[in-house]
């Protein structure tokens, strides 16, 4: 039987990779302690509820399930919150992957695919970012996942601990069948947030800074499809299974959008009016992050498909018109 323990299953993320798993023949076991996560969402395989942080929990679940990989998504990952608690990212993000990379180690688990992101980049002046841009965070989410990719390196040397890395640009979108999707208590994230207030759930989106050194003063991301983002992450693991040493791809599509211009997707995809209003900018925001890098397809072969910006809308609007979770 072919288990990879999924950390975070019960999110976003993780809820989606579980269920791609499932579809190609994996047992995918949700670890997850359910801070921010749904058990809703745990549809794909067995859930173990548990914290990053407990190491006996972790023991436990590696000897009860022997998986042939971990897909590491749990973490807290709001900018915002990143810059008033830093010190909740270290102890979460760093000292619980830390904990539970030591458990895997133990657990003989050598196959890691570790949920990265491009905030780890930083603030570079309009350059498109590849895998070897310095990688200089503005914010504690973005240097805490930067310090779990060097104890990744650490114990490849030590242990053995082969790992794929992926940088994640922004993440978008919903399942197809809309059978999960994104839900965060609060939601911070630009397009939920967005859909909600379309749908007169909340009085406004709030735009956070147009004065940005960008065509319409507005920051730029680069949206990529949930479902393509874990399609990727199953090519990492055959890649994990395929060749020798570890890798760190960035997962993007090289096309950047200001949040105006997702705003007027949003209008065109839904037909109704957008209720927004400008505001100051969010500290730790980063002006443009685009991912110049075309590493993933050519090395996984990875090929994404829904990630053009009216497709994730129209998948997240769908999801979003389908309900949520149980709370
Ligand atoms: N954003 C915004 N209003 C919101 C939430 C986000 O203007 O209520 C902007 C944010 O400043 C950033 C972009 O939308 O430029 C994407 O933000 P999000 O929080 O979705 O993802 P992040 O880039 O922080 O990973």
């Amino acid at each position: 039987m072919n288990t990879v323990l999924v950390t975070g299953g019960a999110g976003y993320i993780g809820s989606h990779a579980c269920k791609a798993l499932k579809a190609a023949g994996y047992v995918p076991v949700t670890y997850d302690n359910l801070e921010t996560g749904w058990q809703d969402a745990v549809r794909f395989g067995p859930f173990e509820r548990g914290d990053l942080l407990d190491r006996v929990r972790l023991d436990e679940v590696f000897a009860a399930h022997k998986p042939i990989a971990v897909m590491h998504f749990a973490a807290l990952s709001q900018v915002g919150e990143a810059m008033s608690q830093p010190g909740r990212y270290w102890r979460n993000n760093v000292e619980g992957s830390l904990t539970l990379i030591e458990a895997a180690v133990a657990a003989g688990c050598l196959n890691f695919v570790f949920s990265s992101t491009c905030a780890t980049y930083g603030e570079h002046d309009n350059v498109v970012l590849d895998e070897n841009t310095p990688q200089m965070p503005l914010n504690a989410y973005g240097a805490s996942k930067r310090a779990i990719e060097d104890i990744l390196r650490d114990f490849e040397a030590a242990h053995g601990l082969r790992h794929v890395i992926f940088r994640y640009f922004n993440v978008a979108g919903a399942d197809p069948e809309a059978e999960i999707g994104e839900h965060h208590r609060p939601e911070t994230h630009l397009i939920p947030i967005m859909l909600e207030a379309i749908d007169g759930k909340r009085d406004a989106l709030t735009v956070f800074g147009t004065d940005y050194d960008t065509p319409d003063g507005t920051c730029i991301r680069d949206y990529v499809h949930v479902s393509d983002l874990v399609d990727a992450h199953l090519l990492g693991l055959q890649w994990l299974r395929d060749n020798k040493g570890s890798k760190v791809f960035n997962l993007g599509t090289g096309s950047g959008f200001s949040v105006r211009e997702v705003i007027d997707h949003s209008r065109s995809v839904t037909n109704r009016e957008v209720p927004y209003v400008t505001g100051p900018r969010r500290a730790g925001d980063a002006t443009k992050l685009v991912s110049g890098s075309v590493l993933a397809e050519q090395e996984l072969g990875w090929k994404p498909s829904r990630s053009d910006l009216r497709t994730m809308i129209a998948d997240a609007w769908r999801w979003h018109e389908a309900g949520h979770y149980d709370k």
